[in-house]
């Protein structure tokens, strides 16, 4: 996070103690104080602190809760306020921008999408400014309070400085101070991640690996990445590191990479490298369904689906060279759940026993028969990736201590 001094060893716990409340209340409300001190597993006046301070703050809101058995005085359960603080959730990708007007909920209230050309006269950081000054302006009468802005976006990112040192697709890019310039602009506390990392929170968090202690997601788009989530906590959170299985080498005598080296899965497995690929073995395949409309990943997916034997090839091929690579993971981190967020989704018939295949085949049988491969909730589109950015700061305690501090 940016903009933020580090606190004292007492204002550390205080920061814990209040996410750790703030969750519970969040994710089980309406629920009362006794409970609560014994979820938390903190002293009863230690709880009655923390709430006077939630509710002073209208974070949190008091209700009764009826037990159906009891004829007794109902008593008094906690559910979190959110209607009444927004956040702005941003995403840069190829070519294009989301910005998100969220509550704290997660809820959307107002969302759009708009054009970012890769290469301009004018740097990104000063058009994304532009851009986020516009939006405000544009829905000045929805806003609430604003609390926070989260940015997801690929490329080689500083979490911590929130420094985007280098991205893919925009080349103009180098060392761009994007959080401290956006925290001084609009005062609030900036929170940026890498998209794959951020999207991996957010299905934990909202989405298809909710409850499961051990996630690999996979991410096969423009670029091929992953996300870990072992023992309930994202791998490499809080650094510039990832899990770069897209630059792993597949084919030795493979195409020159831009990481520098031969033959790495991004080269074989990326959306633009599949098509590539397809569009040569078209011409080698004159009866194929391909020929009969413009290649895209729709259109090879389909083809694929209607049991055109070129396109099932392609995307069998595609599960084959992730699923090797997944087959390594899955003995190194022995994952309940393994996600595959991918535009190949819409041929899963075929690409996914494709993968599981390659897992079952190559990696330890006794992690291999509880790994289950599934779809991802949400697309590599769209802000959720950033919502989960805010959760998980409230989640944390460091931008709640914020928000209690006025
Ligand atoms: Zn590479």
């Amino acid at each position: 996070m940016v903009a933020d001094s580090q606190p004292g060893h007492i204002d550390q716990i205080k920061q814990t103690n209040a996410g750790a409340v703030y969750r519970l209340i969040d994710q089980l409300g309406p629920v009362s104080r006794i409970d609560l001190s014994r979820l938390a597993q903190l002293a009863p006046a230690s709880i009655t602190k923390i709430v006077r301070e939630m509710l002073e703050a209208h974070l949190v809101q008091e209700t009764e809760i009826q037990d159906p058995g009891s004829r007794g005085r109902p008593a008094v359960g906690l559910m979190v306020e959110t209607e009444a603080w927004h956040y702005l959730a941003l995403r840069v990708s190829r070519g294009e921008i989301h910005l998100a007007l969220r509550d704290l909920s997660s809820k959307l209230v107002v969302e759009e999408r708009l054009e970012l050309a890769l290469q301009d006269a004018q740097p990104l950081l000063h058009r994304i400014i532009t851009h986020i000054d516009q939006f405000f302006i544009r829905h000045q009468g929805k806003l609430e309070r604003l609390t926070a802005i989260a940015i997801t976006l690929p490329g080689i990112i500083d979490t911590e400085s929130g420094i985007i040192h280098r991205m893919p697709f925009y080349e103009d890019v180098k060392d761009m101070p994007l959080g401290e310039t956006l925290a001084a602009h609009t005062g609030v506390p900036v929170y940026i991640q890498h998209d794959i990392s951020a999207w991996t929170m957010a299905e934990a968090l909202f989405g298809a690996s909710r409850g499961a202690r051990d996630v690999i997601q996979v991410v096969i788009d423009h670029n091929v990445g992953a996300g870990v989530i072992t023992d309930g906590r994202l791998l490499h959170a809080g650094s510039s590191s990832l899990v770069e299985i897209g630059h792993t080498q597949v084919d030795p005598y493979g195409k020159r990479c831009y990481c520098g080296n031969h033959g790495c899965l991004e080269t074989i497995a990326s959306v633009e490298s599949v098509l590539e690929l397809a569009q040569v073995r078209m011409n080698q395949s004159m009866s194929s369904m391909l020929h009969q409309q413009p290649l895209t990943v729709e259109s090879l997916c389909l083809a694929a689906v209607k049991g055109d034997l070129l396109a099932k090839d392609i995307i069998t091929s595609v599960g084959t060279n992730v699923g090797r690579i997944l087959a390594i993971m899955v003995n190194l981190f022995n994952p309940q759940k393994i996600l595959i967020g991918s535009p190949f989704n819409q041929a899963a018939e075929i690409l996914f026993p494709a993968i599981s295949d390659c897992i079952r085949q190559q990696s330890l049988p006794a992690y291999s028969k509880h790994t289950a491969v599934e779809q991802t909730q949400f697309s590599n589109r769209g802000t959720m990736a950033g919502a989960a950015l805010v959760k998980d700061a409230l989640y944390n305690g460091t931008l709640l201590i914020r928000l209690l501090q006025g």
